[in-house]
């Protein structure tokens, strides 16, 4: 039997799209925005293994979440139990404690990008590997990084192309108002147990903020009437809420309240973030980034007392979304040696052109002219550099010109000058 890519993962090549996933050219240029983005924000990035030690994900993701439940990948070797990162936050909140981060600057800002793992049902928008690329900013208590970072996104994403965004925006509160609506919350959820879907029935006393954002349709029907977060914030949650929206106002960033959003990890606090999009046929998945503040989760894995907010978005989803036309090709330039002089001496041209940034390629199977040159156009080069015999014999090279169509004789020695000059 021929091997296959396991459920729920893809293969991304270079030249053409396969199935859901475009060509690597779409990739790397989304990417590139998002980190040029990042970085004139002030985001450096940190990379962390894929492999974590399970408990980690388990104490920062929340026991009781989809995620921690169903979803994670684990790993056994020996008397480690580790698990292939589901997320990135939980990884990059590890490495800013143990590397004891705080005490070297007193505002940190890291990004990310990276492929996540969660065992879900695969379908269009939802992989068991999936991209995300991510920002986290820690020592900061907001609002106005918490608006900033909204900003950056709509920022980026109507860079990329996108017209039809929705930010939805909530604050779930902190300590006290957290802990009074969980009341208030199990208060109007205990008459109805009996109606809730089995995984809400079976969360209901340990963490009812679950049925809030619970898919089941018998869920959702039953929340609609429950008691709203946003009227029982305390006076400094209330503050900072009125903070976040008076500055998303004065940037002009368009946003919705949306009461209902609690999203699926159990670490946020105050802040919470939802950026959509309905292009792509997204269906369900259109959720393209999601974020908030989790000013608790640095404490908790044995940290000081840091604030932390930070937002993740799926590439896979922006991709599906943007529809990306295809990749203008780099140019390049192809050498075409023929004979054995030939060969190094193509070979020492490339070297020269590749020191000045330019790439090349160069045919060293030792194939016929035709043959070179159906590959070269397989490759889509741009300038061909021809090394025949005769061209040897007297020093020069013939350049083609694929787009022009046109070719010249050109003295090696002059080669350079004139490829730059050509591309
Ligand atoms: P989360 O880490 O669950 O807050 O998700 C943040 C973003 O990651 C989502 O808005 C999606 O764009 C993306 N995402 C999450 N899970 C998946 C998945 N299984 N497949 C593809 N993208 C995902």
């Amino acid at each position: 039997m021929a091997f296959r890519t396991v459920k729920g993962m893809h293969d991304i090549l270079p030249l053409e799209g396969v199935g859901e996933m475009p060509p690597i050219a779409s990739w790397q240029r989304l990417e590139d925005a998002f980190r040029t983005s990042a970085e004139l924000h002030g985001y450096s990035e940190v990379r962390t293994p894929l492999l974590e030690q399970h408990s980690l994900f388990v104490r920062s993701i929340g026991e009781t979440t989809d995620v921690v439940e169903k979803e994670m990948y684990v790993v056994r070797r020996g008397d480690d139990q580790l698990a292939l990162r589901p997320e990135g936050t939980a990884s990059a909140a590890r490495a800013y404690v143990q590397h004891k981060v705080t005490a070297k600057q007193p505002v940190t800002r890291w990004y990310y990008l990276g492929p996540m793992y969660r065992a879900e049902r695969p379908q269009r928008g939802r992989y068991r590997q999936f991209y995300q690329a991510g920002c986290e900013i820690y020592g900061d208590p907001g609002p106005a990084c918490d608006a900033e970072l909204i900003d950056m996104l709509v920022g980026l994403f109507r860079g990329l192309g996108f017209e039809d965004l929705e930010v939805c925006v909530n604050s779930l509160g902190s300590g006290d108002t957290r802990a009074r609506y969980r009341q208030r919350l199990l208060e109007f959820l205990r008459p109805h147990a009996s109606e809730l879907s089995d995984d809400s029935q079976r969360r209901l006393e340990r963490n009812p903020f679950r049925v809030l954002d619970s898919k089941a349709k018998v869920d959702q029907e039953i929340v609609k009437d429950a008691p709203q977060i946003l009227d029982v914030l305390d006076e400094a949650d209330q503050s900072h809420w009125d903070g976040l929206r008076r500055l998303l106002d004065s940037l002009e960033v368009p946003y919705t309240v949306d009461s209902r959003l609690v999203r699926g990890l159990d670490y946020y606090t105050r802040t919470l973030f939802e950026v959509k999009s309905n292009a792509g046929n997204l269906g369900a998945q259109n959720t393209l980034c999601g974020g908030g503040r989790y000013d608790n989760m640095i404490k908790s894995l044995g940290g000081g007392n840091v604030p932390a907010i930070g937002f993740a978005m799926g590439l896979e989803r922006i991709l599906l979304a943007l529809d990306a036309p295809p990749p203008e090709l780099e140019p390049n330039v192809f050498f075409a040696p023929l004979g054995e002089a030939a060969l190094p001496c193509a070979m020492k041209l490339a070297r020269q052109l590749r020191a000045v940034g330019i790439a090349a390629q160069v045919d060293g199977r030792g194939n016929s002219m035709k043959s070179m040159l159906r590959r070269a156009n397989a490759e889509q080069a741009r300038l061909v550099v021809i090394l025949g015999e005769k061209e040897m014999d007297s020093g020069v090279a013939q350049l083609k010109d694929f787009a022009k169509h046109s070719e010249e004789q050109v003295s090696q020695d002059a080669l350079l000058p004139l490829v730059r000059e050509r591309l």
